[in-house]
């Protein structure tokens, strides 16, 4: 597993406190992932799942059955360009 370190804004945090992974849709390309670690019996980060901070947690927990990609770009729609937009 990758230390928690929110996929949004790069902060790290305590996630026995905040936040989370989530786990979004899987890719023909994830699940293949999947099969290779399976055989191998290793432990890897799936590249399916990211770790978010309290902040971003539930917002990203939404968008769960879109891909990865797909629920990063809709984010930092919600998030990034609002602060941009602010300053
Ligand atoms: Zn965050």
């Amino acid at each position: 597993m990758k230390p928690p370190i929110c996929e949004l804004c790069m902060n790290k945090f305590d996630h026995r406190e905040e936040g989370g992974t989530v786990s979004f849709k899987k890719t023909k390309q994830d699940k293949k992932w999947e099969k290779r670690v399976k055989k191998k019996s290793i432990v890897e980060h799936p590249p399916f799942m990211e770790w978010f901070c309290g902040e971003h947690f539930e917002a990203a927990r939404k968008l769960e059955h879109l891909h990865h990609h797909e629920a990063m770009q809709e984010l930092r729609k919600l998030f990034l360009l609002e602060e941009q937009s602010q300053s």
